[in-house]
C-alpha cells in the first residue's frame, strides 16, 4: 500500500498527514461518518461533512475542532487533494477520495446503494485503489426495498391496536430512516422515542429530513395507556427495566441481521424486519465495478469472502485488510 497505509492508529495518508476514521487520538482525522466505530474522541482536528456536524458534536463534544465540508469540495492537505462524496449510509456520511502524484484512492466508509429518504444518495466515484467495507459481503445478503419493509412494519403496527408496538433498531440512522420511510407512506401518526434517539432525530429535523412526528417517551406519564402506540428504542433497551411500563407489548427488531435464519428467535424478538444501512452483496459488487478500481482492499465483516470472489470471479486484484474493530456493526 502506498498512498494510504495501515498504522496502529488506523488508515493513514502520509501525503495529507491525516488518518481516516482513526481508532486512537491523532492530530488530524478525516471522518466518514458519526457512528462510534468511525468517529472517536480526542483528535486534534476533524474534517467531515457539514450535515454530520450536529451528531458529531453530540457524540464527541461540542468543542471539537471541526472543519465542515460539502460533498464534492476539493481541499488541499499537504501534498494531497482530498474530497468527500456521499455514501448513502446515514445523514452526512461520506466516502473519502485522496489524490497525490498519479494515484487516486477511495476509502468507502460504510455505504449503501438502496434509496433512503433520510440521507443523500450514494455517489459513484472513480479511483485506482478502493478500500471497501464488506459488513454483509456474502451472497445470502440481498435487501428488500426500504419502502416494502416500511409497509410490512406499518401492517404489523396497525394489526395490534390493543398492544404497544416496540420496535428496536439502532438509534442513529436506522430509527430516522424508518421514520422517514413511514412518512413517505402517507402516515402522520405520532411515534414515541426512547431518550437515546431524541437528540439525533432532532438533528435530522434540523437538516430538513421529513419524518413522522415524534415525542420523547419521557414526556408521557409512566402509567399511560400505550395501546396502539409505536415506540422506537435501541437494542440495549430490549428486556431491560425500561420495558416494564408496557403490559404485553409486541416486539420487533429492524436490522440486516434479521436476514440470518434463527437470529430473531435467538435474540427474543417476535418479529424481524430486514433493513440495513449497508450495501448488500449486489450493492458491493456494483460499487467495486463502477469504481473501476484496479486494486481493492476489503475491510469490516466478510472481507475474506468478498476479496476472494473479486479475485477469482471478477479478476480484480483484491485482498482483505484487517481492522482493529471487527464485529457486529450493522449501524
Ligand atoms: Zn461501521
Ligand atoms: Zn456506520
Amino acid at each position: 500500500m502506498t498512498l494510504v497505509e495501515h498504522t496502529p492508529q488506523g488508515l493513514y495518508c502520509r501525503a495529507a498527514d491525516a488518518w481516516i476514521d482513526p481508532w486512537r487520538p491523532v492530530p488530524r482525522a478525516l471522518i466518514t461518518h458519526a457512528h462510534a466505530d468511525h468517529a472517536r474522541a480526542g483528535c486534534g482536528e476533524y474534517w467531515a461533512i457539514g450535515r454530520a456536524e450536529a451528531v458529531l458534536r453530540q457524540r464527541l463534544g461540542q468543542t471539537i475542532n471541526l472543519h465542515a465540508l460539502s460533498y464534492g469540495d476539493v481541499i488541499r492537505l499537504g501534498d494531497a487533494e482530498v474530497s468527500f462524496h456521499s455514501a448513502g449510509h446515514v445523514l452526512g456520511s461520506a466516502q473519502i477520495r485522496l489524490r497525490a502524484g498519479d494515484e487516486t484512492w477511495l476509502v468507502s466508509g460504510d455505504y449503501k446503494r438502496d434509496p433512503d429518504p433520510s440521507c443523500d444518495p450514494f455517489e459513484v466515484v472513480d479511483c485506482d485503489v478502493l478500500i471497501t467495507e464488506a459488513t454483509f459481503g456474502m451472497p445470502i445478503y440481498r435487501w428488500p426495498s426500504g419502502r416494502s419493509v416500511a409497509q410490512e412494519l406499518m401492517q404489523w403496527w396497525q394489526a395490534a391496536p390493543e398492544r404497544a408496538s416496540l420496535l428496536f433498531c439502532y438509534a442513529f440512522g436506522k430509527a430516522q430512516r424508518l421514520l422517514a420511510e413511514l412518512a413517505q407512506l402517507g402516515l402522520d401518526e405520532e411515534v414515541l422515542l426512547h431518550g437515546a434517539m431524541v437528540p439525533i432525530t432532532q438533528a435530522y429535523r434540523d437538516e430538513g429530513i421529513a419524518m413522522l412526528p415524534t415525542r420523547p417517551l419521557s414526556a408521557l406519564p409512566r402509567k399511560s395507556d400505550w395501546s396502539g402506540r409505536l415506540v422506537l428504542a435501541p437494542p440495549s433497551a430490549h428486556r431491560s427495566p425500561w420495558m416494564k411500563r408496557f403490559k404485553a407489548p409486541q416486539t420487533a427488531f429492524a436490522s440486516g441481521w434479521m436476514a440470518v435464519r434463527g437470529a430473531r428467535r435467538r435474540r427474543g424478538y417476535e418479529r424481524g424486519f430486514v433493513l440495513s444501512d449497508h450495501a448488500d452483496w449486489d450493492g458491493l459488487l456494483q460499487t467495486v465495478r463502477q469504481s473501476r478500481a484496479q486494486q481493492v482492499y476489503v475491510t469490516h465483516g466478510q472481507s475474506e469472502v468478498l476479496a476472494r470472489y473479486l479475485k477469482e470471479v471478477e479478476g480484480i486484484s483484491s485482498e482483505p485488510l484487517a481492522t482493529l474493530f471487527e464485529g457486529e456493526g450493522d449501524h
